[in-house]
């Protein structure tokens, strides 16, 4: 385990929001399950102590396993349960690009970096809508995935690929900045492969898309110590508050953020929901079974996710 200094502040100064719900060995050390960081791993309410900056109300796990730890888990991952979830992430990542192309304008074979793109479910949709689209993702099972579908996904991550800078019109990180170690270490990263602004030209600078669960939102404020989002495998809780500050202080300027929701298989729903509340969830996933609606497809918002755009300045 490591303790860590605020990432966004620096301060060494917190309080804790939520007590460690991980049982402590006799030795003192937290055990921890490598699959706890697989993409659709259900360890809901599963988590080390979680604690806020008392300056600049950053929160975040601490202490935390070793961040070497945390890398190299998600190089190892492998998620076959994220593959039958294919459809449920092709209908949120189709949702997620029309607003992003509201604001980042159209294609026109602009080029876009998929952070974290896991299997490249974003990548190939990006692709299709006619970007110029790449992946970046530590996983290598996730990225022999990517490839077999004929995709250029990159195995790395912003700190070791071997990017140009000043390349990419866009780049996006969906469901990611809250499992990395140092947040703001990748925002200054994206800064620097977006391209830069041209006020000669009337260009803006390249556009960041970072979509987070947050702390703040009306929902993890009523569910307290059970929002479902409290999990090991998330090390930072951001608010719109803190990202914007974070982003701020990486050279961006937001342009808008915005809870946006995503959708899931219904089978899958039941099954996330047994995994929380199984007297709930099981049955019900029996009975959506027997009635075979497991692969109909629902919208989730429950305004704890949001996306915000910022432009590089
Ligand atoms: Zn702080």
């Amino acid at each position: 385990m490591e303790y860590v200094h605020c990432n966004l502040c620096g301060a060494d100064n917190t309080v804790v929001r939520y007590p460690c719900t991980i049982e402590e060995r006799p030795d003192g050390d937290h055990p921890s399950d490598w699959s706890a960081y697989a993409c659709t791993h259900s360890g809901y309410g599963r988590h080390h102590t979680i604690v806020q900056c008392r300056e600049c109300g950053l929160v975040y796990t601490n202490p935390r396993l070793d961040s070497h730890d945390i890398v190299d888990t998600y190089e190892a991952v492998e998620d076959p349960l994220y593959l039958e979830e294919r459809e449920g992430r092709v209908l949120t990542f189709e949702r997620h690009l029309k607003p992003l192309e509201r604001v980042a304008g159209a294609p026109d074979s602009c080029s876009l970096l998929d952070v974290g793109c896991y299997t490249g479910v974003f990548v190939e949709i990006a692709a299709r809508h006619g970007w110029d689209a790449w992946g970046l993702e530590p996983s290598r099972w996730a990225v022999e995935q990517a490839q077999a579908r004929g995709l250029r996904v990159v195995q790395g991550t912003l700190d070791t690929a071997d990017l140009t800078e000043a390349q990419f019109d866009v780049v996006t990180m969906w469901d990611v900045i809250e499992h990395l170690t140092d947040p703001r270490e990748a925002l200054k990263q994206a800064h620097r492969l977006l391209r830069d602004p041209d006020p000669a030209e009337g260009k803006s600078g390249g556009l960041v898309v970072v979509h987070t669960i947050n702390i703040d939102s009306l929902f993890a404020r009523l569910m307290g110590g059970r929002w479902p989002w409290l999990m090991e495998m998330h090390v930072y809780y951001f608010s719109r508050h803190t990202l914007r500050v974070m982003l701020e202080k990486c050279g961006f300027e937001v342009v808008s953020a915005k809870p946006q929701g995503r959708y899931l298989r219904l089978g899958y729903l039941m099954n996330r929901v047994g995994a929380l509340v199984p007297f709930v969830g099981r049955p019900a996933e029996r009975i959506v079974t027997r009635l075979r609606l497991r692969k109909v497809t629902v919208p989730i918002d429950l305004g704890d996710l949001f996306t915000v755009y910022a432009r590089k300045v």
